[in-house]
């Protein structure tokens, strides 16, 4: 039987790479004893690696080299690769062993004689490790997606069983509202306080309400992008109608809200609704983030041809620089904000929003002087 020369397999480290598939019955196993049997009474023992794989235990590297039966050895080096089967694994690989090691041998001289005495390594085993490791996360990555699909379900469906009862709370409350702006004014101090927290209540649910919305689209899928119904839309009319609906909360946390939109904005070509959503969003966040007196201000800029700019802007806690461009990533919360009401999903939302309109989105801030977000909508071109 040909041999390599011992020294010259030792200083490269080229040898046989095999790998036996086994399977629990008694025939695999003693197929398994033979093959290891014949291999330990091949010299030098360097000249050749095995692993043994146990297709139970690694299906998916049985998957990788498309096995359908075992026991299987496969030879993986030097290529091509071959695959025995059967029952009588020894036989077949005593017939083939003189070729395999001869072409490790012709391998060897022709990468000496190429490279002096480097040698490119063999595909060792580590490519084993590697697809194993690959399917593992594979399989863990599909049990991951699988809990979020099942987390994400379960939320929508909350969040949406939760909009009945707080619109029949809305709905009574705005009543109540009516009929308390309708009593004599003999009933004074009572009635005020009775409108205040009526007023209080109500300003509340629509906070729910919109937590609601957030939660609802954040379910419906990080990477797909949101979709939009874009029309022409009047932005200065949208501004003043969210302003007017938050002045109250502004003023309860004694925080002047206050615009700057021209009068001759041009039309956007956007979707009302979504980008209510962004402005509420920002207006509600520069409120929370700004200690109390604090000052907010919505600007509408029209910036250039194409795009006009909406700019809202506190002077509050302000965000780090190095934070700055995590700050619209999916639950992203400073340290500082985590015991504030939230999940860090607003910001990510409203970028999402503000992309679908092909617009953009930043924030410029200095940490104790305030922030200042930005984003960017389509004129509307007739
Ligand atoms: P949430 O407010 O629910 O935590 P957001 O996505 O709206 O989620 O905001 C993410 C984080 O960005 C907040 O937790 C807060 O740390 C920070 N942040 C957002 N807006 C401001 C702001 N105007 N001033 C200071 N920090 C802000």
């Amino acid at each position: 039987m040909p041999q390599l020369p011992s020294d010259f397999v030792a200083a490269s480290n080229a040898a046989l790479q095999l790998i036996l598939f086994v399977d629990k019955r008694a025939a695999s196993k003693r197929q398994n004893q033979q093959v290891q049997d014949y291999l330990k009474s091949i010299e030098p023992s360097h000249s050749w690696n095995l692993q043994v794989a146990d297709v139970e235990e690694q299906p998916y590297l049985a998957e990788y080299y498309k096995l359908v039966a075992t026991p299987a050895l496969i030879k993986l080096y030097p290529e091509p690769r071959q695959i025995l089967t059967g029952a009588n694994l020894v036989a077949q690989m005593t017939a083939l062993w003189p070729r395999w090691q001869s072409a490790l041998t012709t391998l060897i001289n022709s990468q000496a004689s190429q490279n002096g005495s480097a040698l490119a390594s063999p595909p060792s085993v580590k490519l084993m490790e590697l697809v194993d490791q690959v399917f593992l996360l594979q399989q863990e990555n599909t049990s991951l997606q699988n809990q979020i699909k099942f987390k994400d379900r379960i939320i929508a469906m909350l969040a949406h069983d939760l909009r009945n009862p707080l619109t029949a709370a809305n709905i009574a409350l705005e009543t109540l509202e009516a009929q308390l702006s309708d009593l004599p004014p003999q009933r004074g101090q009572e009635s005020n306080l009775l409108r205040k927290l009526t007023h209080h209540a109500l300003t509340q649910t629509q906070v729910i309400e919109r937590m609601i919305v957030n939660l609802l689209d954040s379910t419906r899928g990080n990477c797909a992008a949101i979709q939009i119904q874009p029309k022409e839309v009047d932005l200065r009319s949208l501004c003043l109608e969210v302003v007017a609906g938050l002045q109250s909360r502004f003023l309860n946390k004694q925080q002047t809200l206050a615009t700057d939109i021209p009068s001759d904005l041009p039309p956007v070509h956007a979707d009302r609704d979504h980008v209510r959503q962004v402005i509420i969003n920002l207006l509600d966040n520069a409120s929370k983030y700004t200690p109390t007196p604090g000052v907010v201000r919505l600007s509408v800029l029209h910036r250039t041809m194409q795009k006009v700019q909406v700019t809202i802007c506190d002077n509050g806690l302000g965000i780090p620089k190095e934070k700055q461009r995590h700050i619209f990533d999916d639950e992203f919360r400073l340290d500082r904000d985590k015991d504030c009401e939230g999940y860090g999903i607003g910001l990510a939302l409203c970028r999402r929003i503000i992309l679908a309109h092909y617009g953009q989105i930043w924030v410029d801030s200095t940490p104790n002087q305030g922030s200042c977000f930005h984003f960017t909508l389509p004129v509307y071109r007739v």
